[in-house]
């Protein structure tokens, strides 16, 4: 799961700071029920496929 080793603290969302239930599917979850960080996400993801020759899988 690459999210987790894209900031420091899997348990926490990186874009508003509140609790995840859970690392990885816990923050797919929270960004379903916050479209603010829904956002940010897909912005963040973006920069990571550019940065990443191969782009994201999945
Ligand atoms: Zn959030």
């Amino acid at each position: 799961m690459p999210l987790e080793t894209a900031w420091g603290d899997p348990n926490q969302c990186p874009f508003c700071g509140g609790d995840l239930p859970s690392p990885g599917s816990g923050f797919v979850d929270h960004v379903d029920d916050n479209p603010d960080c829904s956002d940010a996400f897909d912005a963040w993801r973006g920069r990571v496929a550019r940065d990443v020759p191969r782009g994201w899988p999945g």
